[in-house]
């Protein structure tokens, strides 16, 4: 298997290049040439089967020869030890037809664990054989970080470095990335919103020299590794709802276009998935491009679903390649004039690909809040603001096909809005009840590329 970038211009890798790697060298993201398709039979093989075991199944054929069949079941079995939940990814019904996939139960409480708990086994598999050394740097909305520190914390051969907008995560995320106690853990809070993270990032995978000169290596939603380990729930869900045999819907609280984009490389693999409906919240501007053709910039408002304040989704671009025709010419010129002017009118083909394959809708704040209190009353089940947003926008696409949406964080990780809206201040399980005593170690910086770079570099020196 061999992985291309979505700008057509990076060197064709191998996945576990592609994995190191991160973002591409040419500003895209590494795409499998061509997916691994699974046949009904293959599919229907595995319902009743462990998490891990489908895991194995599903991701095995990406791998190509970069890990072998034992080590990567070994690696698995470790990822997904640490989640709380015999089933991993259990689903709870919310009403007839609509379902809850829980994707919460991990280390950090975010669907997040999925994917971040497999690439800390991945890349200490992968740099131990290899002796090499290397720095992650990470921008986060909240969930990413405390995943990424939670893989990473502790691993000899790696130095962790977050990024994320002072002031704009909630308390129980922040705690999360700031009492790691493991040295090579370095929480920064840039004086910035998320899209200023991200831009930084951007900007020190684009600076090649430092880039090798501190061996990054990036763990945020464009590294395929991380979509690729979404993948599997798509397939535990629907296959526990009737797939391969019939078709099966899902709703995604979406912020970078990550998670979706996973369930369309699940439908691509051959998995009946119905309708793939993106859930946003106010900051809207995915929603705003598959209704308008265009997507257009408009900034961020703060909401009570912060992981998915976004301004522009950085997943996306993988859609657009497909949507295309994985063309990376037309995908560089789209993606030079969103950095330019702030957006870019999409083709009317590509359009029309991208209303053919997923469908969408906003929650605002007051229905998040409305649907956080009605789902406890009608259900019993306390859900957070991201998963909420789902709920809301997954309510408009309810009919014949069962529709799963995806509950992408615990309640307790936002415990202010859950209580606002319900009167319930949810408690966190007990492994992490201490957590608002913890003491907490993090610095503050400045948003200035130079000022960052230099602060690595002195950190992973000492
Ligand atoms: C990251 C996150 C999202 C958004 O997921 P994407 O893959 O970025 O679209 C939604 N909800 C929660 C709780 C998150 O942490």
């Amino acid at each position: 298997m061999r992985y291309v970038s979505t700008r057509g211009a990076a060197p064709v890798l191998t996945f576990g290049e592609a994995m190191l790697t991160g973002l591409a060298r040419d500003g895209g993201l590494y795409v499998p040439e061509s997916l691994p398709r699974m046949t009904e039979g293959q599919i229907a093989a595995l319902a009743g089967q462990s998490y891990e075991d489908v895991a194995f199944a599903v991701m095995r054929p990406f791998l190509g020869e970069s890990f072998d069949d034992a080590t990567f079941r070994r690696l698995i079995g470790a990822a997904y030890a640490g989640i709380g939940h015999p089933a991993r990814a259990p689903l709870v019904q919310l009403g007839p037809n609509h379902f809850l996939l829980e994707l919460f139960h991990g280390p950090t409480l975010a669907f997040k664990d999925f994917a971040m708990q497999l690439i800390g086994q991945l890349f200490q598999e992968a740099l131990s054989r290899s002796g090499e050394r290397i720095t992650i740097v990470g921008a986060t909305s909240g969930d990413t970080g405390s995943a990424a520190i939670e893989a990473f914390r502790g691993l000899s051969n790696v130095d962790v470095f977050i990024l994320y907008p002072h002031g704009r995560v909630s308390e129980v995320q922040r705690r999360q990335m700031t009492t790691a106690t493991d040295a090579n853990v370095h929480a920064l809070a840039l004086e910035g919103d998320f899209d200023d993270c991200q831009a930084a990032l951007k900007d020190m995978f684009n600076d090649f020299a430092f880039r090798d000169e501190v061996r990054l290596a990036g763990v945020n939603s464009i590294n395929w590794a991380r979509v690729l380990a979404q993948v599997v729930y798509y397939f535990t869900a629907a296959i526990s709802l009737g797939a391969p045999h019939r078709p099966v819907s899902f709703t995604v609280p979406t912020g970078n276009f990550g998670d979706i984009f996973a369930g369309h490389v699940a439908r691509g693999m051959g998995l009946p998935v119905g309708q793939l409906v993106i859930a946003t919240n106010q900051n809207d501007i995915l929603h705003r491009t598959l209704e308008t053709g265009r997507q257009v910039k408009e900034g961020v408002q703060p909401s009570i679903s912060p992981s998915m304040d976004i301004q522009v989704s950085s997943n996306f671009e993988r859609a657009l390649f497909d949507a295309y025709g994985r063309d990376g010419a037309v995908v560089t010129a789209q993606m030079e004039e969103l950095k330019q002017s702030g957006g870019f009118a999409i083709g009317q083909g590509a359009w029309g690909w991208l209303k053919e394959h997923f469908a969408s809708g906003r929650a605002s704040e007051e229905e998040t809040s409305a649907t956080i209190r009605r789902t406890l009353d009608e259900t019993g089940e306390l859900l957070c603001p991201h998963s909420a947003v789902g709920v809301h926008v997954a309510e408009a696409f309810l009919g014949p096909v069962p529709m799963v949406t995806l509950a992408t964080a615990h309640p307790a990780k936002f415990p202010d809005a859950v209580e606002a809206a319900t009167g319930i201040r949810p408690p966190l399980p007990s492994r992490m009840a201490d957590l608002y005593e913890r003491s907490e170690r993090v610095t503050r910086v400045p948003n200035d590329l130079a000022h960052l770079q230099a602060l690595i570099r002195e950190r992973i020196a000492g």
